[in-house]
């Protein structure tokens, strides 16, 4: 049995230190409650296989991400007996036209083979997503994806805390240096990383999402996930009411205060993809999304003997939990399934 010490409670850290108390480490995480951090601002859209991006260690990484969902979150509610809001209601995507939506049912399909768990694939007409979807437009042909699914960083982080304290370790709220920690040291600091080292250099991006709730229309049943055109998409936060994002704003700046020119921004996305139903702004969230200098997460040892794990990006609710079995599957000496020398340089 090892003493780790792990600082950062997003979902890395999270998921590091909930893999390494079940396997009867001591484990004490240190979590500051930073705003703007990125798990609990995520939409939590758990769906890789319809991304373009191309780069294979990235899309491993998500997919065997996704392959575990299922399980992780079944152990997980039934050790704490609490919901992490996951439901899997599938994904529709929206291309432009026939011709684009073909292509994508392609592009999309010939993953199947490789990852059975991404379900059914079809095409769907306007009349079907309409169907699917009564307050979405009907102006735009779809894919849909049967194994898309949605999580909430927020009821993920308190189901993960409660099964660390379940299994004997410690969750501290406090700021706290690496140098100042006891055994092994985490670090999981998200987009704050700078503050201690900058090995490897996380940047962030500031993202921004607009809650909305449709008012005087009768409530759909769950809807899916909705990917839209470009790099918007719409998830269903309650009764009537979801999230549409996200704007990608790189800065240096820790602000979260949100900007009303972002919130007009995605209040006119909304009313093009719900044109018949009136909305109703909320309010708006703020995130940090942290990357490092090649966009792929950095999973490994920096120089002074700190194990670091960062730069989750755009996917880290998505790689978080198979991150953290992998990493202490490495760090008990077991064979992992992801060749993690991959995400370290
Ligand atoms: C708006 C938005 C939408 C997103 N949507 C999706 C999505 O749909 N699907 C998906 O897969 N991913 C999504 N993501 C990405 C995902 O949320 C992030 O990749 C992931 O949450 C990063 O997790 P993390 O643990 O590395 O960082 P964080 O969640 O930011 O956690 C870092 C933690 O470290 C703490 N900390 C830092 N320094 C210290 C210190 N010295 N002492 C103590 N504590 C410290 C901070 O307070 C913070 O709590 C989204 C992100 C955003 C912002």
């Amino acid at each position: 049995m090892s003493t780790f010490s792990i600082i950062g409670g997003g979902i890395a850290g999270a998921s590091i230190a909930y893999h390494l108390a079940k396997s009867n480490h001591n484990v004490t995480v240190y979590d500051r409650s930073d705003k703007g951090q990125a798990t609990t601002a995520s939409a939590g859209i758990i769906c890789p296989w319809i991304s373009q991006r191309r780069n294979k260690k990235w899309y491993r990484l998500v997919t065997e991400g996704a392959r575990y969902y299922p399980d992780f979150i079944q152990e997980l509610e039934m050790k704490t007996k609490q919901s992490t809001d996951y439901r899997r209601n599938g994904a529709i995507c929206l291309f432009k036209d026939d011709h684009i939506q073909q292509l994508a049912f392609e592009r999309i399909s010939a993953k199947q083979e490789v990852s059975p768990e991404m379900g059914d694939v079809r095409k769907m007409s306007k009349a079907e997503v309409k169907e699917m979807h009564p307050h979405l437009t009907d102006y735009y042909p779809a894919v849909y994806v049967e194994g898309g699914g949605q999580i909430s960083g927020k009821s993920l982080l308190n189901a993960l805390k409660e099964a660390i304290l379940f299994h004997g370790g410690k969750w501290i709220n406090q700021d706290i240096s690496p140098t100042s920690c006891d055994g092994k040291v985490i670090y999981t600091a998200g987009a704050w990383a700078g503050e201690y080292s900058s090995n490897p250099i996380v940047r962030h991006q500031r993202a921004e999402l607009l809650h909305l709730k449709i008012n005087g229309s009768t409530p759909a049943k769950q809807t899916p996930v909705v990917m839209g055109l470009g790099p918007m998409y719409i998830v269903e936060t309650g009764s009537n009411q979801y999230a549409i994002g996200t704007t990608h704003e790189d800065t240096e700046d820790f602000s979260i205060t949100p900007s009303l020119e972002n919130q007009q921004y995605l209040h006119g996305e909304a009313e093009r993809y719900f044109p018949d139903v009136v909305l109703d702004d909320q309010f708006m969230s703020v995130g940090l999304r942290p990357f490092t200098r090649d966009s792929l997460p950095y999973i490994g040892y920096s120089e002074d003997g700190v194990f670091v794990v960062n730069g989750l990006g755009s996917t880290g609710l998505t790689c978080g939990p198979v991150i953290g079995r992998e990493v202490a599957a490495y760090l008990n000496g077991e064979e992992t399934i992801l060749n993690l020398k991959d995400y370290a340089y």
